[in-house]
């Protein structure tokens, strides 16, 4: 009990600080909001771009063997149709008697009774999750087009396409970030679980007989990765998803779950796809070497983008007592965080000190790094207190001593620590700790 408690006020912490800090801020929300959308603030964008990039830099860019892409997000029904999605992208659901609230049967808890009204639980129909729309001003069957669930089919529909430009060898991967949509039925618990989402999907293709080492090389890339933008991995449990339990291409699954503080959910997951949809889709692949013809099997790392900042912002939130008061952190890595350090002049009205701060240390250093903020709101302590709570590793105060010798305090996030520092020496002093 005492522990939801704590668990349930961390999760509230955790989206009012998002909002007040702009990173996400709830979906059209004037208008009263629209459940399962969020929409990304200033820093949120910075720390989700962040992620993504680093994603692309160590799965495509420092790789010989990737390729990228940017698919359409609307594709031709036979895609989804061969995929299998159109017959077996739906869960199995329950309704409420009573009040007809529906459930996703997987995710509740008690599945007798329903957690609005207390009535009884029923089966209902399969309901398939892909937003189904139409495609121009035809009113025909042949129009309909649903937005992508997944990103995985726009890089299996070019397939094709990215062998014959490239000519890769096997083993090679197409990787793609992108946005994904579901028609969740309960979207819930921020941004977990939502309507409107983003992947980072790699599609491995590599020959059937390897397809366990493989599995095993991509569940090390899986963890290294979610150690480097970081992610607490105490938090982080390996769970191999049962034979009833797969999606319908997959014969091999595990999901890495997280321990959020609504409980042990899946973060990313790993899939053995086989040939599944290489085969659906009637494409093959010449081994010129060896001469003949093949369809590659897939090994498929998934990242969902949101659950991936969700993690990153739970495992940095750190709370500290001094003084009576609670000081609240986020301790993101320098090369996630969305500020990598703040400039203030310690008076905003000595224009002697505004001056400095500007032209000396601000802009030198913002057009190093880019991610600079110029925060003079409130006194110090307060600026302090902001920029702990958005993650930024350090704070830089220009004040009248800086006049006499040009250095400036620079205090660091987590200690609390202020040293001095050469105005000439910053740039080195930031980059060698990040
Ligand atoms: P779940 O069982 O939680 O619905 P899933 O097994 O259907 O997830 P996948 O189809 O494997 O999910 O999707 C790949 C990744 O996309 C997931 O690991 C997750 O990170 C992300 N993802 C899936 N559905 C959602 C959603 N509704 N909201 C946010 N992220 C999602």
């Amino acid at each position: 009990m005492e522990k939801n408690k704590k668990e349930n006020d961390l999760m509230e912490k955790i989206v009012s600080l998002c909002k007040r800090r702009g990173f996400v801020f709830p979906g059209s929300e004037i208008y009263g909001g629209l459940a399962g959308t969020w929409d990304w603030g200033h820093f949120g964008v910075a720390l989700k771009n962040n992620i993504q990039q680093y994603w692309w830099k160590k799965f495509v860019d420092s790789r010989r063997d990737m390729y990228g892409i940017d698919a359409a997000i609307l594709m031709r029904q036979e895609v989804w149709q061969n995929a299998g999605h159109v017959e077996n992208f739906a869960d199995p659901m329950v309704e409420c008697e009573k009040c007809k609230s529906r459930f996703r049967i997987d995710q509740i808890e008690n599945k007798e009774k329903c957690e609005n009204c207390g009535g009884k639980l029923v089966e209902a129909q399969k309901f398939n999750m892909m937003f189904q729309t139409r495609i121009g001003a035809s009113e025909d069957s042949s129009a309909v087009s649903y937005l992508r669930p997944e990103t995985a089919q726009g890089m299996f529909v070019n397939f094709k396409n990215t062998v014959d430009a490239f000519h890769p060898k096997l083993p090679f991967g197409m990787a793609q970030i992108g946005k994904a949509f579901r028609n969740e039925i309960t979207p819930r618990d921020f941004l977990f679980r939502v309507r409107e989402f983003e992947q980072m999907e790699i599609e491995y293709f590599i020959r059937n007989e390897d397809w366990e080492k493989y599995f095993e090389y991509w569940r090390g890339e899986m963890m290294d990765f979610m150690e480097e933008v970081g992610i607490d991995m105490a938090k982080v449990h390996e769970i191999e998803v049962g034979d009833g339990d797969r999606a319908h291409y997959s014969s091999r699954t595990i999901d890495f779950e997280f321990d959020f503080p609504f409980g042990q959910k899946e973060l990313f997951g790993l899939a053995y796809r086989t040939d599944f949809d290489l085969k659906n889709h009637k494409l093959e692949y010449i081994d010129e070497e060896k001469g003949e013809k093949i369809v590659p099997h897939v090994i498929e790392p998934t990242f969902g983008v949101g659950r991936a900042v969700l993690a990153v912002l739970l495992s940095a939130y750190h709370e500290e007592e001094k003084e009576g008061e609670i000081r609240a952190y986020l301790k993101l890595k320098p090369n996630i965080a969305p500020v990598i350090c703040a400039v203030s002049p310690l008076l905003k009205n000595k224009p002697e000190l505004v001056e400095y701060a500007n032209i000396k240390v601000y802009a030198p250093l913002k057009a190093e790094f880019g991610r600079v903020a110029w925060d003079d709101n409130g006194n110090i302590g307060k600026r302090y207190r902001r920029q702990d709570e958005i993650g930024t590793p350090f704070c830089i105060v220009v004040d009248f001593d800086t006049l006499e010798d040009n250095t400036v305090t620079v205090r660091d996030r987590d200690t609390g620590e202020q040293e001095r520092v050469k105005v000439s020496e910053l740039k080195n002093y930031i980059k060698e700790r990040i």
